[in-house]
């Protein structure tokens, strides 16, 4: 069986429901407060479990309750976490989520432990890297060390995959050291210097062009309700999302992340991974939460789409 490293980002979120967000210097009170493990690198190492994947995460915790709660939620779904390490110094990453009435929000995330992974954390396990196939990153953790991962990645051969969520700028080597480029339409718009929003699919298509000129070997933009756009030096192509009744998308870019690279490490090609990715995302939107949205391999075997 194909493994998958997962690089990246694990957080707690704490949501607090009010019937309104506070103005500026007012305390106002929760009517309703939960708290769910998180963080765009940890979601996207149990999106691929639950498909069963052999998934191994590299991140930062703090040693504190919330880091010992993380590591065991990634372990309870079946994600090796021999690649976590836990700081003394720093406390582990966090979200506040202030959440309305009306689905209005404030977030505040303090990245805490996920920004001490640096260098010399990827150079001591570069032994996890070396028998991986391959390499999944996102962009909430230090950008000097995604692009050292990279690197890392592609000088062993790896598969590289980055999904470039939350947008920013990336340097020309990252572009360079990506099989796989995912954003979505805003994380493209940021990425290539583009405005937005991208209105008709020429523009769409001319954003990526420059995205290939530059390196990329393949990028993968996620459309929402319209689906996909695949592109590469020598073609594009548009797939459709799956037609269901949605009701939050929240972690729909980190669920599509698990099927596509699940099916790829099943060695199926680059469009059915496409098709299968579109798939589990789907039934991702069709319920509330992240983590817990997240389907098992059965369900998606099992869900029977309306045509
Ligand atoms: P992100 O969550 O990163 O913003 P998108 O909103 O582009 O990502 O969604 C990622 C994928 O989730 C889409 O490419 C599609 O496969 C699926 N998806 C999102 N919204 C819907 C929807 N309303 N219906 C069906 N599939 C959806």
């Amino acid at each position: 069986m194909q493994k998958i490293l997962v690089v990246g980002s694990i957080n707690m979120d704490l949501s607090f429901e009010c019937k309104r967000l506070p103005n500026l210097g007012e305390t106002i009170i929760s009517n309703n407060y939960k708290k769910y493990c998180g963080g765009k690198g940890a979601n996207q190492a149990v999106a691929l479990a639950r498909l069963e994947s052999d998934v191994t995460m590299i991140g930062v915790v703090g040693d504190d309750n919330y880091g010992h709660e993380l590591c065991s939620n990634l372990k309870f779904n079946q994600v090796k976490t021999t690649g976590i390490r836990f700081s003394k110094e720093v406390s582990s990453g966090l979200a506040s989520i202030i959440v309305d009435e009306t689905g209005n929000n404030q977030i505040v995330v303090y990245p805490g432990a996920n920004y001490e992974l640096l260098v010399p954390d990827i150079d001591k396990l570069e032994a996890l890297i070396v028998e991986t196939d391959y390499v999944v990153c996102q962009l909430e953790i230090p950008i000097v060390t995604v692009e050292y991962v990279l690197q890392k990645a592609k000088q062993l051969g790896k598969t590289t995959i980055l999904n470039c969520a939350p947008a920013r700028e990336l340097t020309k080597k990252i572009l360079e050291y990506c099989d796989f480029l995912i954003p979505n339409e805003t994380e493209l718009q940021v990425i290539t210097n583009t405005h937005y929003p991208l209105i008709n699919e020429t523009e769409l298509i001319t954003a990526t062009q420059k995205l290939s000129k530059q390196g990329v070997k393949n990028i993968i933009v996620t459309l929402g309700a319209k689906g996909v756009l695949y592109a590469n030096a020598e073609q594009t192509q548009f797939l459709k999302a799956f037609s269901v009744k949605a009701i939050d998308s929240t972690a729909a870019g980190d669920s599509f992340i698990g099927g596509f690279v699940t099916s790829l490490a099943n060695g199926k090609t680059i469009v059915d991974s496409l098709e299968f990715a579109n798939k589990v995302a789907a039934i991702t939107v069709t319920r509330r939460g992240a983590q817990i949205s997240l389907p098992y391999l059965y369900e998606v075997e099992n869900y029977r789409f309306s045509s």
